[in-house]
Protein backbone atom coordinates (compact mmCIF):
# COMPACT_ATOMS: atom_id res chain seq x y z
CA UNK A 1 0.00 0.00 0.00
CA UNK A 2 1.04 3.81 -0.97
CA UNK A 3 0.08 6.52 0.88
CA UNK A 4 0.55 10.37 -0.32
CA UNK A 5 3.96 12.61 0.82
CA UNK A 6 2.03 14.04 3.48
CA UNK A 7 0.40 11.43 5.21
CA UNK A 8 4.04 10.03 4.98
CA UNK A 9 5.19 13.16 6.62
CA UNK A 10 2.70 12.94 9.59
CA UNK A 11 4.55 9.51 10.39
CA UNK A 12 7.49 11.04 9.65
CA UNK A 13 6.99 13.80 12.55
CA UNK A 14 5.67 11.49 14.86
CA UNK A 15 8.28 9.17 14.83
CA UNK A 16 10.76 12.50 15.33
CA UNK A 17 11.98 12.66 12.08
CA UNK A 18 12.55 16.83 11.07
CA UNK A 19 10.40 17.60 7.99
CA UNK A 20 8.85 21.40 7.16
CA UNK A 21 5.77 22.80 8.78
CA UNK A 22 2.90 22.25 6.29
CA UNK A 23 -0.79 21.33 6.07
CA UNK A 24 -3.04 19.73 3.42
CA UNK A 25 -5.21 20.80 1.90
CA UNK A 26 -8.64 20.00 -0.16
CA UNK A 27 -9.75 23.09 -1.73
CA UNK A 28 -8.41 26.63 -2.51
CA UNK A 29 -9.67 28.26 0.46
CA UNK A 30 -7.91 25.72 2.58
CA UNK A 31 -5.30 26.33 0.83
CA UNK A 32 -5.26 30.46 1.45
CA UNK A 33 -5.88 29.56 5.13
CA UNK A 34 -3.22 27.38 5.76
CA UNK A 35 -0.38 29.40 3.84
CA UNK A 36 -1.64 32.41 5.97
CA UNK A 37 -1.12 30.43 9.12
CA UNK A 38 1.97 28.91 7.53
CA UNK A 39 3.26 32.77 7.07
CA UNK A 40 2.16 34.01 10.22
CA UNK A 41 3.87 31.14 12.19
CA UNK A 42 7.24 30.86 10.21
CA UNK A 43 7.55 34.57 9.32
CA UNK A 44 8.44 33.17 5.77
CA UNK A 45 6.77 34.73 2.95
CA UNK A 46 7.17 31.99 0.65
CA UNK A 47 5.40 28.58 0.64
CA UNK A 48 5.09 25.59 -2.04
CA UNK A 49 2.25 24.27 -3.07
CA UNK A 50 2.59 20.74 -3.91
CA UNK A 51 0.09 18.17 -6.11
CA UNK A 52 -0.30 14.82 -3.68
CA UNK A 53 -0.88 11.90 -5.89
CA UNK A 54 0.80 8.60 -5.92
CA UNK A 55 3.78 9.04 -8.18
CA UNK A 56 6.94 10.92 -8.09
CA UNK A 57 8.90 13.04 -10.09
CA UNK A 58 5.83 15.83 -10.11
CA UNK A 59 8.64 18.74 -9.89
CA UNK A 60 9.30 17.80 -13.39
CA UNK A 61 5.79 16.71 -14.50
CA UNK A 62 3.35 19.31 -16.08
CA UNK A 63 -0.63 19.77 -15.79
CA UNK A 64 -2.53 18.70 -18.89
CA UNK A 65 -4.87 21.77 -18.21
CA UNK A 66 -2.31 23.84 -17.74
CA UNK A 67 1.27 22.86 -19.91
CA UNK A 68 3.61 25.50 -18.19
CA UNK A 69 2.69 24.31 -14.37
CA UNK A 70 4.36 21.56 -12.90
CA UNK A 71 3.11 19.63 -9.49
CA UNK A 72 5.52 21.23 -7.30
CA UNK A 73 5.23 25.68 -7.24
CA UNK A 74 7.40 27.44 -5.18
CA UNK A 75 4.87 30.79 -4.51
CA UNK A 76 5.32 34.02 -2.53
CA UNK A 77 2.15 34.71 -0.34
CA UNK A 78 -1.20 33.16 0.50
CA UNK A 79 -3.20 34.50 -2.33
CA UNK A 80 -1.01 33.32 -4.81
CA UNK A 81 -0.30 29.72 -3.00
CA UNK A 82 -4.30 29.62 -3.59
CA UNK A 83 -4.56 30.77 -7.26
CA UNK A 84 -1.97 27.99 -7.82
CA UNK A 85 -3.97 25.51 -5.89
CA UNK A 86 -7.64 26.21 -7.48
CA UNK A 87 -5.24 25.47 -10.53
CA UNK A 88 -3.85 22.07 -9.50
CA UNK A 89 -7.36 20.66 -7.85
CA UNK A 90 -9.42 19.26 -10.10
CA UNK A 91 -6.42 18.81 -12.90
CA UNK A 92 -4.75 15.96 -14.67
CA UNK A 93 -0.51 15.96 -13.39
CA UNK A 94 1.35 13.42 -16.11
CA UNK A 95 4.96 12.55 -14.43
CA UNK A 96 7.55 10.54 -15.57
CA UNK A 97 5.95 7.81 -13.20
CA UNK A 98 2.31 8.30 -13.77
CA UNK A 99 2.38 7.18 -17.24
CA UNK A 100 0.75 9.77 -20.22
CA UNK A 101 -3.15 9.48 -19.02
CA UNK A 102 -2.00 11.16 -15.52
CA UNK A 103 -3.49 11.78 -12.13
CA UNK A 104 -6.25 14.06 -10.69
CA UNK A 105 -5.37 15.75 -8.01
CA UNK A 106 -7.32 15.83 -5.17
CA UNK A 107 -5.62 17.46 -2.72
CA UNK A 108 -2.57 19.82 -2.29
CA UNK A 109 0.01 20.37 0.63
CA UNK A 110 0.96 23.97 1.53
CA UNK A 111 4.53 23.93 2.57
CA UNK A 112 6.96 26.69 4.25
CA UNK A 113 9.73 27.33 1.44
CA UNK A 114 13.25 26.14 2.73
CA UNK A 115 16.30 27.56 2.24
CA UNK A 116 18.16 24.68 0.26
CA UNK A 117 22.05 24.40 0.77
CA UNK A 118 22.19 21.15 -0.98
CA UNK A 119 19.45 17.97 -2.00
CA UNK A 120 20.57 14.60 -1.06
CA UNK A 121 18.77 10.92 -1.19
CA UNK A 122 18.08 8.61 1.27
CA UNK A 123 16.45 5.32 1.00
CA UNK A 124 15.58 2.45 3.64
CA UNK A 125 14.63 -0.74 1.58
CA UNK A 126 14.37 -4.59 1.74
CA UNK A 127 17.43 -6.20 0.58
CA UNK A 128 16.18 -9.68 0.00
CA UNK A 129 19.75 -10.95 -0.42
CA UNK A 130 20.64 -10.32 2.92
CA UNK A 131 17.15 -10.21 4.34
CA UNK A 132 18.06 -7.16 5.98
CA UNK A 133 16.90 -3.40 5.89
CA UNK A 134 19.25 -1.58 3.97
CA UNK A 135 20.04 2.21 3.80
CA UNK A 136 20.86 4.20 0.86
CA UNK A 137 22.25 7.36 0.22
CA UNK A 138 23.47 9.60 -1.99
CA UNK A 139 24.96 13.19 -2.70
CA UNK A 140 23.01 13.21 -5.79
CA UNK A 141 19.38 14.20 -4.52
CA UNK A 142 16.59 15.82 -5.98
CA UNK A 143 17.37 13.41 -8.99
CA UNK A 144 15.65 10.22 -10.31
CA UNK A 145 18.07 7.49 -8.49
CA UNK A 146 17.90 5.22 -11.45
CA UNK A 147 19.93 7.60 -13.38
CA UNK A 148 21.97 7.98 -10.80
CA UNK A 149 22.83 4.67 -10.05
CA UNK A 150 23.21 4.11 -14.35
CA UNK A 151 25.63 6.97 -14.83
CA UNK A 152 27.73 7.16 -11.25
CA UNK A 153 26.88 3.72 -9.23
CA UNK A 154 29.68 4.88 -6.92
CA UNK A 155 27.90 7.78 -6.08
CA UNK A 156 25.08 5.68 -3.98
CA UNK A 157 26.50 4.19 -0.51
CA UNK A 158 25.16 1.45 1.05
CA UNK A 159 24.94 0.32 4.44
CA UNK A 160 23.17 -2.57 5.84
CA UNK A 161 21.14 -2.83 9.37
CA UNK A 162 21.70 -5.24 11.73
CA UNK A 163 18.37 -6.35 12.71
CA UNK A 164 19.80 -7.81 16.50
CA UNK A 165 21.29 -4.23 16.99
CA UNK A 166 19.36 -1.39 14.61
CA UNK A 167 21.33 1.09 13.18
CA UNK A 168 24.38 1.35 14.89
CA UNK A 169 26.11 5.21 15.43
CA UNK A 170 29.18 4.37 13.57
CA UNK A 171 26.83 2.94 10.58
CA UNK A 172 25.38 5.97 10.61
CA UNK A 173 27.68 8.38 10.70
CA UNK A 174 29.68 6.41 8.70
CA UNK A 175 26.77 7.45 5.77
CA UNK A 176 26.70 10.96 6.72
CA UNK A 177 30.63 11.51 6.20
CA UNK A 178 30.79 9.00 3.00
CA UNK A 179 27.64 11.80 1.55
CA UNK A 180 30.65 14.82 2.44
CA UNK A 181 29.35 15.88 5.45
CA UNK A 182 30.87 17.86 8.70
CA UNK A 183 30.34 18.78 12.10
CA UNK A 184 27.12 19.24 13.39
CA UNK A 185 25.38 18.93 10.11
CA UNK A 186 26.72 14.78 9.91
CA UNK A 187 25.71 14.33 13.73
CA UNK A 188 22.00 15.51 12.66
CA UNK A 189 22.26 13.11 9.77
CA UNK A 190 23.52 10.49 11.78
CA UNK A 191 20.72 11.00 13.75
CA UNK A 192 18.15 11.25 11.39
CA UNK A 193 19.18 7.79 9.99
CA UNK A 194 18.60 5.83 13.30
CA UNK A 195 15.22 7.69 13.81
CA UNK A 196 14.51 6.43 9.90
CA UNK A 197 15.36 3.19 10.43
CA UNK A 198 12.91 2.87 13.36
CA UNK A 199 9.84 4.39 11.66
CA UNK A 200 10.99 1.80 8.68
CA UNK A 201 10.72 -1.10 11.04
CA UNK A 202 8.22 0.15 13.12
CA UNK A 203 5.34 0.93 10.80
CA UNK A 204 6.42 -2.39 8.49
CA UNK A 205 7.76 -0.34 5.78
CA UNK A 206 8.52 -1.96 2.68
CA UNK A 207 10.01 1.10 1.29
CA UNK A 208 11.15 4.61 2.96
CA UNK A 209 12.25 6.74 0.32
CA UNK A 210 13.45 10.79 1.27
CA UNK A 211 13.93 12.21 -2.22
CA UNK A 212 15.35 15.03 -1.86
CA UNK A 213 16.78 15.14 2.15
CA UNK A 214 18.32 18.86 2.27
CA UNK A 215 20.93 20.36 4.23
CA UNK A 216 19.21 23.89 4.65
CA UNK A 217 21.13 27.16 5.09
CA UNK A 218 21.17 26.83 8.79
CA UNK A 219 22.87 23.22 8.68
CA UNK A 220 19.93 21.68 9.68
CA UNK A 221 18.88 18.10 7.72
CA UNK A 222 15.17 17.61 6.87
CA UNK A 223 12.87 15.41 4.75
CA UNK A 224 11.75 17.88 1.68
CA UNK A 225 9.85 14.81 0.44
CA UNK A 226 8.91 11.71 1.70
CA UNK A 227 7.73 8.09 -0.11
CA UNK A 228 6.36 5.43 2.14
CA UNK A 229 5.10 1.91 0.94
CA UNK A 230 4.47 -0.08 2.94
CA UNK A 231 4.44 -4.42 3.48
CA UNK A 232 0.35 -5.04 2.52
CA UNK A 233 0.74 -8.76 4.66
CA UNK A 234 1.59 -6.69 8.10
CA UNK A 235 -1.32 -3.87 7.45
CA UNK A 236 -3.55 -6.31 9.95
CA UNK A 237 -1.56 -4.64 12.76
CA UNK A 238 -1.61 -0.94 11.59
CA UNK A 239 -5.30 0.11 11.92
CA UNK A 240 -4.51 3.54 11.70
CA UNK A 241 -1.98 2.84 8.60
CA UNK A 242 -4.79 1.31 6.54
CA UNK A 243 -7.21 4.47 7.31
CA UNK A 244 -4.81 6.27 5.25
CA UNK A 245 -5.48 4.79 2.14
CA UNK A 246 -7.01 6.72 -0.99
CA UNK A 247 -9.18 4.22 -2.69
CA UNK A 248 -8.84 6.93 -5.46
CA UNK A 249 -4.88 6.14 -6.29
CA UNK A 250 -5.63 2.65 -6.85
CA UNK A 251 -6.68 0.45 -9.33
CA UNK A 252 -10.23 -0.14 -9.28
CA UNK A 253 -10.30 -3.76 -10.22
CA UNK A 254 -7.58 -4.82 -7.98
CA UNK A 255 -9.59 -2.98 -5.23
CA UNK A 256 -12.45 -4.89 -6.16
CA UNK A 257 -10.33 -7.97 -5.97
CA UNK A 258 -9.11 -7.50 -2.75
CA UNK A 259 -12.37 -7.24 -1.47
CA UNK A 260 -12.82 -10.80 -2.38
CA UNK A 261 -9.50 -12.06 -1.19
CA UNK A 262 -8.78 -12.15 -4.45
CA UNK A 263 -5.03 -11.94 -5.57
CA UNK A 264 -5.13 -9.93 -8.71
CA UNK A 265 -2.51 -7.64 -10.71
CA UNK A 266 -3.47 -5.86 -13.90
CA UNK A 267 -1.02 -6.55 -17.46
CA UNK A 268 -1.01 -5.42 -20.81
CA UNK A 269 -1.92 -8.01 -22.11
CA UNK A 270 -5.36 -9.60 -23.71
CA UNK A 271 -5.87 -12.95 -22.26
CA UNK A 272 -7.46 -12.83 -18.94
CA UNK A 273 -6.33 -15.50 -16.64
CA UNK A 274 -8.34 -17.55 -14.00
CA UNK A 275 -6.25 -19.58 -11.85
CA UNK A 276 -5.66 -21.18 -8.07
CA UNK A 277 -2.64 -20.67 -6.46
CA UNK A 278 -0.09 -18.00 -7.27
CA UNK A 279 2.66 -20.66 -8.55
CA UNK A 280 0.20 -21.84 -11.69
CA UNK A 281 -0.90 -18.41 -12.08
CA UNK A 282 2.58 -17.80 -13.40
CA UNK A 283 3.08 -20.90 -14.73
CA UNK A 284 -0.46 -20.11 -16.80
CA UNK A 285 1.10 -16.66 -17.60
CA UNK A 286 4.55 -18.18 -18.69
CA UNK A 287 2.75 -20.87 -21.16
CA UNK A 288 0.48 -17.84 -22.74
CA UNK A 289 3.61 -15.87 -23.41
CA UNK A 290 5.70 -19.31 -24.92
CA UNK A 291 2.97 -19.57 -27.35
CA UNK A 292 3.13 -16.08 -28.38
CA UNK A 293 0.28 -13.89 -26.80
CA UNK A 294 0.09 -12.02 -23.74
CA UNK A 295 -1.78 -12.12 -20.54
CA UNK A 296 -3.95 -9.86 -19.27
CA UNK A 297 -3.68 -10.20 -15.94
CA UNK A 298 -2.47 -12.00 -12.70
CA UNK A 299 -5.46 -13.85 -10.91
CA UNK A 300 -5.22 -16.17 -7.85
CA UNK A 301 -8.47 -17.23 -6.93
CA UNK A 302 -7.33 -18.80 -3.82
CA UNK A 303 -7.82 -22.59 -2.38
CA UNK A 304 -11.80 -22.01 -1.87
CA UNK A 305 -12.46 -21.43 -5.42
CA UNK A 306 -16.59 -21.20 -4.59
CA UNK A 307 -19.27 -19.76 -7.42
CA UNK A 308 -19.18 -17.08 -5.51
CA UNK A 309 -15.81 -15.79 -5.50
CA UNK A 310 -15.02 -17.47 -9.50
CA UNK A 311 -17.68 -15.07 -10.58
CA UNK A 312 -16.25 -11.57 -8.62
CA UNK A 313 -13.22 -12.63 -10.47
CA UNK A 314 -15.00 -13.31 -14.12
CA UNK A 315 -16.31 -9.72 -13.10
CA UNK A 316 -13.33 -8.09 -12.67
CA UNK A 317 -11.46 -10.21 -15.78
CA UNK A 318 -14.52 -8.91 -17.91
CA UNK A 319 -13.98 -5.21 -17.28
CA UNK A 320 -10.77 -5.23 -19.22
CA UNK A 321 -11.17 -3.25 -22.27
CA UNK A 322 -8.44 -4.94 -23.88
CA UNK A 323 -9.78 -8.82 -23.03
CA UNK A 324 -9.95 -11.31 -25.87
CA UNK A 325 -10.37 -14.41 -24.46
CA UNK A 326 -10.20 -15.86 -21.15
CA UNK A 327 -8.31 -19.05 -19.76
CA UNK A 328 -9.55 -20.61 -16.64
CA UNK A 329 -6.94 -23.33 -14.72
CA UNK A 330 -7.92 -24.35 -12.13
CA UNK A 331 -6.85 -27.31 -10.47
CA UNK A 332 -9.28 -29.15 -7.81
CA UNK A 333 -7.28 -30.31 -4.88
CA UNK A 334 -9.21 -28.98 -1.71
CA UNK A 335 -12.18 -27.98 -4.05
CA UNK A 336 -13.52 -30.68 -6.25
CA UNK A 337 -13.87 -30.21 -10.08
CA UNK A 338 -17.40 -30.25 -10.32
CA UNK A 339 -17.43 -27.48 -7.57
CA UNK A 340 -15.71 -25.93 -9.52
CA UNK A 341 -17.47 -26.57 -13.10
CA UNK A 342 -20.86 -25.24 -12.22
CA UNK A 343 -18.86 -22.73 -10.31
CA UNK A 344 -17.90 -21.03 -14.03
CA UNK A 345 -20.98 -22.52 -15.59
CA UNK A 346 -23.31 -20.22 -13.04
CA UNK A 347 -20.98 -17.13 -13.21
CA UNK A 348 -20.80 -17.77 -17.19
CA UNK A 349 -24.78 -17.77 -17.06
CA UNK A 350 -24.67 -14.40 -14.64
CA UNK A 351 -22.99 -12.46 -16.56
CA UNK A 352 -22.80 -13.47 -20.26
CA UNK A 353 -19.40 -13.84 -21.69
CA UNK A 354 -18.51 -11.92 -25.23
CA UNK A 355 -14.87 -13.88 -25.64
CA UNK A 356 -14.21 -16.88 -25.78
CA UNK A 357 -13.48 -18.84 -22.84
CA UNK A 358 -10.91 -22.34 -22.39
CA UNK A 359 -11.48 -24.47 -19.41
CA UNK A 360 -8.62 -26.59 -17.97
CA UNK A 361 -9.77 -28.62 -14.89
CA UNK A 362 -7.31 -31.22 -13.41
CA UNK A 363 -7.64 -33.42 -9.89
CA UNK A 364 -10.59 -34.57 -7.90
CA UNK A 365 -14.03 -35.44 -10.19
CA UNK A 366 -12.29 -34.09 -13.31
CA UNK A 367 -14.61 -36.59 -15.15
CA UNK A 368 -17.69 -35.25 -13.78
CA UNK A 369 -16.86 -31.74 -13.85
CA UNK A 370 -15.74 -31.72 -17.82
CA UNK A 371 -19.10 -33.35 -18.08
CA UNK A 372 -20.73 -30.29 -16.74
CA UNK A 373 -19.14 -28.20 -18.73
CA UNK A 374 -20.11 -30.19 -21.61
CA UNK A 375 -23.91 -30.24 -21.20
CA UNK A 376 -24.17 -26.89 -19.89
CA UNK A 377 -25.45 -25.60 -23.56
CA UNK A 378 -22.70 -22.80 -22.61
CA UNK A 379 -19.87 -21.96 -25.56
CA UNK A 380 -17.08 -23.38 -22.98
CA UNK A 381 -14.26 -24.69 -24.53
CA UNK A 382 -12.49 -27.92 -22.73
CA UNK A 383 -8.77 -28.43 -22.55
CA UNK A 384 -6.81 -31.79 -21.12
CA UNK A 385 -3.32 -30.27 -19.97
CA UNK A 386 -1.94 -26.77 -19.40
CA UNK A 387 -0.27 -26.79 -23.05
CA UNK A 388 -3.28 -27.79 -24.48
CA UNK A 389 -5.60 -24.97 -22.67
CA UNK A 390 -2.86 -22.47 -23.81
CA UNK A 391 -2.83 -23.65 -27.55
CA UNK A 392 -6.27 -23.19 -27.69
CA UNK A 393 -6.67 -19.70 -26.14
CA UNK A 394 -3.88 -18.43 -28.14
CA UNK A 395 -5.61 -19.89 -31.38
CA UNK A 396 -9.21 -18.50 -30.34
CA UNK A 397 -8.12 -15.14 -29.82
CA UNK A 398 -5.58 -14.69 -33.05
P1 LIG B 1 8.87 15.13 -6.68
O1 LIG B 1 9.93 14.19 -6.21
O2 LIG B 1 7.56 14.43 -6.88
O3 LIG B 1 9.29 15.92 -7.87
P2 LIG B 1 9.56 16.80 -4.39
O4 LIG B 1 8.80 16.91 -3.14
O5 LIG B 1 10.83 16.03 -4.33
O6 LIG B 1 8.59 16.21 -5.52
O7 LIG B 1 9.84 18.27 -4.92
C1 LIG B 1 10.58 18.53 -6.09
C2 LIG B 1 11.58 19.66 -5.84
O8 LIG B 1 10.90 20.84 -5.40
C3 LIG B 1 12.57 19.37 -4.72
O9 LIG B 1 13.68 18.66 -5.20
C4 LIG B 1 12.92 20.73 -4.23
O10 LIG B 1 13.95 21.29 -5.01
C5 LIG B 1 11.66 21.54 -4.44
N1 LIG B 1 10.89 21.63 -3.18
C6 LIG B 1 9.98 20.76 -2.71
N2 LIG B 1 9.50 21.12 -1.51
C7 LIG B 1 10.10 22.28 -1.22
C8 LIG B 1 10.04 23.19 -0.09
N3 LIG B 1 9.24 22.96 0.95
N4 LIG B 1 10.82 24.28 -0.13
C9 LIG B 1 11.63 24.54 -1.18
N5 LIG B 1 11.75 23.74 -2.26
C10 LIG B 1 11.00 22.62 -2.27
MG1 LIG C 1 11.02 13.91 -4.65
Amino acid sequence: MKIHEYQAKGLLRAAGVPVPQSQVAFTADEARAAAQKLIAETGIEVVVVKSQIHAGGRGKGRFKEHPDLGGVKVVKGADAAAEIAEKMLGSTLVTIQTGEEGKKVGRVLIEQGMDIASELYLAATLDRDTGRVMIMASSEGGMDIEEVAESHPEKILKSSVDPAFGMQGFDARAVAYGLGLEGKTARKMASFLGKIVTAYNDLDCSMLEINPLVVTGGGDVMALDAKVQFDDNALYRHKDVEALRDETEEDPAELEAGKWGLSYVALDGTIGCMVNGAGLAMATMDIIKYFGSEPANFLDVGGGATEERVTAAFKIICKDPNLKGILVNIFGGIMKCDTIANGVVGAVKQIGLEVPLVVRLEGTNVELGKEILANSGLKITSADSLRDAAQKIVEMTK
